[in-house]
């Protein structure tokens, strides 16, 4: 198909839903005023289609530390750490981060996209397995494209069907890298890590475990580690892989390990070899919101508050949502059509959420991702669900009279 064509059917596929509304792709904020809080075609507008979990984008320290080390380094590297070289930053923020998961070796990369990829096509050589989540993120699946490795999916959330795929692979040669993520970005649910652990440790010596914590890292974990901490399973985790796009607030990408010679990576992993590495400023944010997440655990406390309410909510409304309290929840929909309907009302209401259409969601679902921050208040997720009760009401996706305040 030439480019002509390509660009036929994607405007027959979205065309449609697009004439239904706005248009997601050319949405432009005109300011945004706090984690919560923006202008949107010059109306205030309640952010709940952020990552921003625990709502570190305005926090003064981490302003402060990235105004402070642009000033005094510049605005950019302009060259990737292996050509130009590392700034002091860059290796402190490592350090920080291995100290952090308790992990011997850190490497930082661009962003959370670069990180998979990266990690995946350096570890998937060419007589390996990688066994992926069929749920698993765009960057995983590209990553596994460009490696040289096989990939097998097993069924989203299934050691079963993980442990029947290795068992088929018995007396393969090559290293086995299983990848899952802690939290899935799309239904806010969770991996079982101790489960998929345990059948990693039967599968032999060979066999490694790689998770993606892009979604966890910061909301679950008694220090906020993410899920391998809250399964107990670290220690299992060979690779543990997150960005710093969501609760650290800011652009970058990592990957900590105990694995012996993790180090060489940087020498052949061509993500992280030829892009320009992470700017002075974005570097020192990162490190002030580690900082932050260590000092301030209160925010994860309010994280799961807020999200037990909007996910309590929403459920009490009559919204079929995901399967279990996250902050990001789910509003599944009957056809993209609803989806889209209710995503602008919302908007038209002042509510902003994320569209999630087939074919970017799993199973093609169509659905809002609904996503909460720590930075909420209680008043916020009221009107929000306001909002939805009447919204939904209106489109007749739940009942009338569900309307908050009329029950
Ligand atoms: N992994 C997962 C599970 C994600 O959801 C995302 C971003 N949505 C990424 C990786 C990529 O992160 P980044 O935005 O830092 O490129």
């Amino acid at each position: 198909m030439g480019l002509k064509d390509r660009i036929a059917a994607v405007e027959a596929n979205y065309g449609r839903l697009r004439a239904l509304g706005r248009d997601p792709s050319r949405l432009e904020f005109q300011n945004v005023w706090s984690p919560t809080e923006a202008t949107l075609e010059g109306r205030p507008m309640m952010l709940f289609g952020t990552n921003n979990y625990l709502g570190l984008t305005f926090d003064p320290n981490v302003l402060e530390a990235a105004t402070a080390a642009t000033r005094a380094l510049g605005s950019g590297t302009t060259g990737s750490r292996i050509a130009n070289g590392s700034y002091g930053g860059h290796k402190a923020l490592e350090a920080e981060i291995a100290r952090f998961y308790a992990k011997q070796h850190c490497i930082v990369f661009s962003t959370g996209y670069v990180a998979n990829i990266g990690m995946i096509t350096a570890l998937g050589g060419k007589d390996d397995v990688l066994l992926i989540d069929a749920d698993s993120h765009a960057s995983i699946y590209d990553g596994c494209k460009m490696a040289d490795a096989e990939t097998i999916r097993f069924r989203h959330n299934s050691p079963e069907d993980l442990a029947k795929k290795l068992r088929r692979l018995e007396g393969h040669p090559g290293d086995k890298i299983i990848i899952v993520e802690g939290i899935y970005s799309m239904l806010g649910d969770t991996a079982p890590l101790a489960e998929f652990a345990a059948v990693k440790r039967e599968a032999g010596d060979n066999v490694y475990l790689m998770v993606d914590e892009a979604h966890s890292l910061g909301v679950l974990g008694e220090s906020g580690r993410g899920q391998c901490q809250a399964a107990h399973v670290e220690d299992d985790c060979d690779f543990i892989v997150g960005t710093f796009s969501k609760s650290v607030g800011t652009i970058g990408g990592y990957c900590v390990s105990n694995v012996e010679g993790f180090d060489w990576i940087r020498s052949f992993c061509r993500p992280y070899m030829f892009t320009a590495s992470m700017t002075p400023g974005t570097v020192s944010t990162a490190r002030a919101a580690f900082r932050r997440m260590a000092e301030r655990p209160e925010l994860r406390a309010k994280l799961w508050s807020n999200s037990a309410a909007l996910f309590r909510g929403l459920g009490d409304l009559g919204f079929e949502t995901g399967p279990e309290v996250s902050p990001v929840v789910a509003v599944k929909l009957p056809a993209p059509e609803v989806a889209v309907a209710l995503w602008n009302r919302l908007i038209d209401e002042g509510v902003y959420t994320n569209i999630a259409i087939p074919p970017a969601t799993p199973n093609a679902l169509s659905l809002l991702r609904v996503s909460v921050s720590a930075a909420h208040s209680e008043a916020q997720i009221e009107r929000a669900l306001g909002v939805f009760a009447s919204v939904g009401a209106e489109l007749g996706i739940i009942e009338p009279g569900t309307a908050r305040g009329e029950r």
